[in-house]
């Protein structure tokens, strides 16, 4: 103790607020504020020459703490308009300031110190919790208060909003995300036909703007568990998706009226099921996931050929590995290499003259198309060359999502 005492005496050669002066020594004692500590320290230490500092006085903050109801005041202003439960205060100082404040610690030897960043943020945050009745949340703030000390300026940061659902997609010439023209970038352009997108609508444009609408937003994001091809239906469990939302204004949104809103919209194109609130860190885990996927998918052979071919197929596909080379349709956007992976199951649904439907499903990541027609031996084992005929692939549907959701 007494080395904190004369840590103490150290200290109030300088004139201190009690804020600055229970900083030294944060760490010593909890469920204290700064302020009170200070208080304390400075009735202990009797020959104290600088008995009182007012708080404009403090040769370390200069009165910044008896702006904290300002910076409080102008962050309820900036929230104005949004609507959230938690948040969170970070504030920038003065560079000269924090200088100051660490030389002190070298002069006068304290080491359980905070800096007056930390308890800024702290005593800011205080205030507001009673203020607007809500509460600081360090993991995910929904707002966060960026209160410049310098200028007496708020940077208000709003976190996205995150709805899941799964859906449905009924057409065969969809995008599932937005597709701006390479060209012009949107501004319309002879390669896009004037208008700015290679396809009109997407899933992503089917739901986005009317949960973007709810919120409020500015500005939407599709997130999905993967994607199919333009061309192929996505039927059965539907697809796990996340849509987030920049800067939204509500946060307390009628799931089920935007679900039906959405669905009316999509005219029986694109179905969603199952919105719910989501987080960042789930539309994360749905971007990264590596579930299985099973297809229907139907074949026409150029040619005739032996039907007892197929049990070749399945005994030579089903539960093997496959060597895929990236396919020759994305080569020209996607690094070539080499991929293996394990087609889980192959069945033969039905067989009709050089027709053949197959249910297949496969690791995820498959090329499925060049599973059937080998893409010029790309993909190794393939169904055409066993068969030993080329075969084109007619249609293709996503099944079932291999995920637990039903
Ligand atoms: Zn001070
Ligand atoms: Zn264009």
């Amino acid at each position: 103790m007494s080395d904190r005492l004369e840590i103490a005496g150290r200290a109030l050669q300088r004139p201190l607020c009690n804020h600055c002066l229970g900083r030294l020594f944060a760490s010593v004692s909890r469920g204290l504020s700064n302020d009170q500590r200070g208080a304390i320290i400075r009735s202990s230490v009797a020959d104290a020459p600088v008995s009182q500092a007012s708080a404009a006085g403090c040769y370390i903050c200069k009165g910044l703490f008896d702006e904290v109801q300002k910076f409080a005041d102008l962050s309820v202003k900036a929230s104005g308009g949004f609507e959230f439960n938690t948040f969170l205060v970070g504030t920038k100082i003065d560079a000269e300031l924090i200088e100051r404040e660490e030389a002190f610690w070298t002069e006068t030897g304290a080491k359980e110190t905070e800096s007056i960043k930390s308890e800024m943020n702290r005593e800011i945050g205080k205030v507001l919790e009673k203020r607007l009745g809500k509460i600081v949340d360090f993991a995910n703030p929904e707002l966060v208060f960026l209160t410049d000390t310098r200028f007496d300026q708020i940077v208000l940061d709003v976190a996205p909003l995150f709805v899941y659902g799964r859906y449905r997609k009924f057409s065969r010439e969809l995008p599932q995300t937005r597709w701006i023209c390479r060209e012009c970038r949107g501004k319309g352009c002879p390669h896009c036909g004037g208008k700015g997108r290679m396809y009109e609508m997407s899933v992503q444009d089917y739901t986005g703007p009317i949960v973007m609408r709810h919120a409020e937003g500015t500005e939407d994001f599709f997130h999905g568990m993967g994607r199919e091809d333009i061309d192929a239906r996505m039927l059965g469990n539907g697809r796990p998706f996340v849509v987030e939302v920049r800067k939204p204004r509500k946060r307390a949104i009628d799931l089920e009226a935007m679900q039906r809103e959405i669905n009316q919209g999509a005219k029986g194109i694109v179905e969603v099921e199952g919105l719910r609130m989501s987080t960042r860190a789930e539309m994360r885990a749905i971007k990264e996931s590596t579930h299985s996927k099973s297809y229907r998918v139907s074949v026409r052979f150029q040619a005739d050929f032996d039907h007892g071919k197929l049990n070749e197929v399945v005994t030579s596909l089903a539960g093997k590995p496959i060597s895929q080379q990236t396919p020759n349709r994305v080569v020209h956007r996607r690094a070539d290499l080499e991929r293996v992976r394990t087609v889980r199951r192959l069945e033969v649904e039905s067989v009709k003259g050089r027709e053949v439907v197959f249910i297949v499903e496969a690791d995820s990541g498959t090329y499925i198309k060049e599973l059937m027609h080998g893409d010029d031996g790309r993909t190794q084992p393939n169904v055409a060359g066993i068969v030993g005929v080329p075969c084109e692939v007619l249609e293709l549907d996503v099944i079932a999502i291999g995920d637990k959701g039903e």
